[in-house]
């Protein structure tokens, strides 16, 4: 980031959940997926969660509404793993162990 001045630049981000600005003394929160803030609080996230949650940067973090979608697709992916069977020589023996 390069120096603070003061243009119409600086971007104000909304929270997606009360429509109101996620201003830097907020505890917001960034969602990975669909790239919106929310306040913690809207998301109800406890201070705890969100004190974890800061210090693991490299934690992923869906907000409520793509969460539904995202649990989703991990459980089907879940389900084709477990039904990734070996083909070679028709042993269709579980192939999960030789997974990377
Ligand atoms: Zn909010
Ligand atoms: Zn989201």
């Amino acid at each position: 980031m390069g120096r603070r001045e003061e243009k119409e630049e600086i971007k104000v981000e909304k929270c997606r959940d009360c429509n109101k600005v996620v201003s830097d003394t907020d505890a917001g929160i960034l969602c990975e997926l669909c790239e919106s803030w929310f306040h913690a609080t809207c998301q109800k996230i406890s201070e705890d969660s969100y004190a974890f949650l800061k210090k693991n940067e490299s934690m992923h973090w869906y907000c409520e509404i793509c969460n539904r979608g995202v649990g989703k697709i991990l459980q089907s992916l879940a389900r084709m793993s477990k039904r990734r069977i070996c083909w070679k020589n028709k042993c269709r023996k579980s192939v999960r162990k030789y997974e990377r």
